[in-house]
């Protein structure tokens, strides 16, 4: 991999020779000889780029993220279910800086991909050799017709981690027993695929727990089929008989509206009234960001090459995490960790000239049903046909043995341990 892409190893060896404009004309750094990586983005894709990137320190790295704590959009389901505390969900930035990363805590506001700056919220501008982007996604607020930004403290989506999950949980526990729920699904692709069927298991769990199991949870899906269906509904029958409906498109006819001051959900066929609870989670892209600098297609994703995590767009900007097109991977936090593993390699390789070995990647999303129920589905992956493709799966059976889903529970937990001090260190 180190001879990744001529073109772009030789366009860089002649800006450094040359030393661009941009670069002789930005002011001192400290570290100004070593070459300079930028990365945007804090979550689990940009923290694990930035820490492995910056581990011997002979590259110059700085991480963009406004915020001074990441909260976890992983196990967040596990808090809404009552099996893990909102702090626990929580990591700070220390361990990068114990690793020799510079911390911005602004915005970056766009990508002068000519001058290779990113230019930040406050209109400082950082230049870089190499730049890696791990911006998550956006929420696409006019998908959903009737519902929108200013509907999201009436409406919560919690599918970006914060104040949003807090909300979410709040009006949980306010749902009545013989209460409606309705969770609105959303459409492929977006963030973590098994995320809201989880979810709704975890609904149910802390519903039926605490004396609320007349409680009905109706899931309006634009998709025909989603993930792990068949472990999920199994899961479903056993632990919560009758409180858990998937409607199907073919039997909704479609989502037509919400109402957000009455708790109103129609779809083709049926209106839900009075709902105590909407989960409106909308259909996604890549963190504007990324779009904005024009890294992504027609899908609102970012194409990459699958053998270094570069933008198709751009051989100097690597699109990590959600924001990237992965192939067969999903977008999880696991996938971001794993791609942002192969960005950081490729760019010490084509900067320092370290040593790269060919792309590898990894992925397991595990989803909690019920107390110590616990299934997951997984794979190995490998360029190929010019995209990232399973070359193993795996994923649980129906029927398992409840010592083997508790087993596939502790790996959950032991997971998000392990994953977390790899990102944040
Ligand atoms: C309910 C739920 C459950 C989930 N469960 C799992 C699970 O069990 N396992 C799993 O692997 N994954 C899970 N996921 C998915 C996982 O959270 C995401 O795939 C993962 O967070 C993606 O990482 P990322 O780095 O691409 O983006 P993010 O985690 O979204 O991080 C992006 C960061 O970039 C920052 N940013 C954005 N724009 C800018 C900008 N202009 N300037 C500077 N910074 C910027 C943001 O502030 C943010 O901190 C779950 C998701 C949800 C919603």
């Amino acid at each position: 991999m180190a001879a990744r892409n001529p073109l772009s190893r030789r366009r860089f060896l002649a800006g450094a020779a040359g030393l661009s404009a941009a670069a002789l004309a930005a002011p001192p750094v400290v570290g100004q000889a070593r070459p300079r990586l930028v990365v945007v983005g804090g979550g689990p894709g940009g923290a694990t780029a930035a820490r492995y990137a910056a581990k011997d320190g002979a590259i110059d790295v700085t991480l963009v993220e406004p915020s001074r704590h990441y909260v976890t959009c992983f196990h967040s389901n596990l808090f809404l279910g009552g099996f893990r505390s909102f702090d626990s969900l929580v990591h700070g930035y220390g361990g990068l800086e114990k690793a020799g990363v510079r911390l911005v805590h602004e915005a970056a506001a766009a990508i002068d991909r000519d001058r290779r700056e990113v230019v930040l919220a406050g209109g400082a501008r950082l230049p870089f050799d190499r730049l890696i982007l791990s911006p998550g996604i956006d929420l696409k607020y006019d998908s959903v017709p009737g519902w929108g930004r200013e509907w999201e403290e009436a409406m919560p989506h919690a599918w970006k981690a914060g104040r949003q999950t807090q909300i979410l949980k709040a009006k949980l526990d306010q749902v009545p027993d013989g209460g409606l729920i309705v969770m609105i699904a959303p459409p492929n692709p977006y963030r973590c695929p098994p995320g809201p069927y989880e979810r709704v298991s975890m609904m149910a769990h802390v519903l039926k727990a605490t004396g609320r199991g007349r409680a009905k949870i109706i899931i309006v899906d634009p998709k025909e089929k989603f993930s792990k269906q068949g472990l999920f509904q199994e899961g479903w029958e056993s632990h919560y008989p009758g409180m858990i409906e998937w409607i199907a498109p073919d039997i909704s006819e479609g989502l037509k509206s919400v109402d957000p001051k009455t708790g109103t959900v129609v779809t083709g066929f049926e209106t839900y009234a009075n709902a105590a609870l909407v989960n409106v989670i909308p259909a996604q892209m890549a963190g504007a960001i990324a779009r904005d600098a024009g890294l992504a297609d027609a899908s609102g994703y970012c194409p990459i090459d699958p053998a270094s995590m570069a933008s198709r767009a751009d051989a100097g900007i690597f699109v990590v995490g959600d924001a990237a097109i992965p192939g067969d991977m999903p977008k999880s936090a696991f996938a971001a960790n794993s791609q942002a593993k192969v960005a950081a390699m490729t760019v010490r390789a084509e900067l320092i000239g370290a040593r790269a070995f060919p792309a590898r990647y990894a992925n397991t999303c595990w989803s909690l049903i019920d107390i110590d129920d616990a299934v997951k589905v997984g794979g190995r992956y490998a360029p190929a046909d010019g995209r990232i493709k399973e070359v193993e799966g795996f994923i649980s059976q129906t029927g398992e043995p409840p010592e083997l889903r508790r087993g596939t529970q502790a790996e959950n937990i032991g997971w998000y341990d392990g994953i977390t001090a790899d990102i944040f260190g």
